[in-house]
């Protein structure tokens, strides 16, 4: 099965992608992905480096070649793309893809504000933890590699890739609405309630 989980920064896509991974699913973060990207020094890159530290979505084409790539190397059937799709050509990407379901987590802006404020990323990995909803076991330590947390964006930034997602996520709503195949979950509910309507839906 493929799915996709999308939602405004902060929607919690990560935690529920991380979630599906520990129960065997093929995890693909396309943030993850391109902030590998960004450390190699190449002029590609440099180029997402900008655009992820001004909250600006990267080109189509870029995403797409990453997720061919990485495509060719899973032989596990179960794919979580989570990030994804964050503009219409992208729905119709994944929708070239096969994938059977589309999950939107719905969180209110000022939910979302106060999140982030709280959240923090292990550098190595990109698992996602929060001070106050999902703190990692060891305070400012990732549970996975040991590795110290950091704090991702500034107030600037987030306000940024907010407006980003509220510009595209009308139309590419309606697109899978169409396509029938997009399931809402309410996110503002706790982690493990959210993850239980989850997969109850999967199995439907
Ligand atoms: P995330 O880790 O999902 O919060 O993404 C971090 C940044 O990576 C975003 O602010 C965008 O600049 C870029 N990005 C992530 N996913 C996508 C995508 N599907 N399309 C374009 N840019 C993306």
């Amino acid at each position: 099965m493929k799915i996709a989980l999308i939602g405004p920064p902060g929607s919690g896509k990560g935690t529920y992608a991380q979630l599906l991974e520990a129960k065997g699913w093929k995890r693909i973060t396309i943030g993850d992905l391109l902030r590998k990207e960004t450390k190699k020094n190449t002029s590609l890159g440099k180029r997402i480096k900008k655009l992820i530290n001004t909250g600006k979505l990267v080109p189509n084409k870029i995403i797409f070649s990453l997720i061919n790539k990485e495509l060719k190397h899973i032989k596990n059937k179960n794919i979580v793309f989570d990030g994804m799709p964050r503009t219409l050509t992208q729905a119709r990407f994944l929708s070239k893809l096969n994938i059977d379901k589309v999950f939107l987590i719905k969180v209110s802006k000022q939910k979302i504000l106060q999140r982030l404020k709280y959240r923090l990323q292990c550098p190595k990995c990109g698992r996602t933890y929060n001070t106050k909803t999902n703190p990692p076991k060891k305070k400012g330590i990732c549970d996975f590699c040991k590795e110290k947390l950091v704090r991702r964006e500034d107030e600037k930034i987030i306000q940024r890739r907010l407006k980003e997602y509220k510009q595209h996520a009308n139309k590419i709503i309606s697109y899978l609405k169409k396509q029938n195949n997009l399931y809402i979950l309410d996110g503002e509910r706790p982690i493990k309630k959210v993850f239980s309507d989850l997969e109850k839906l999967l199995n439907k």
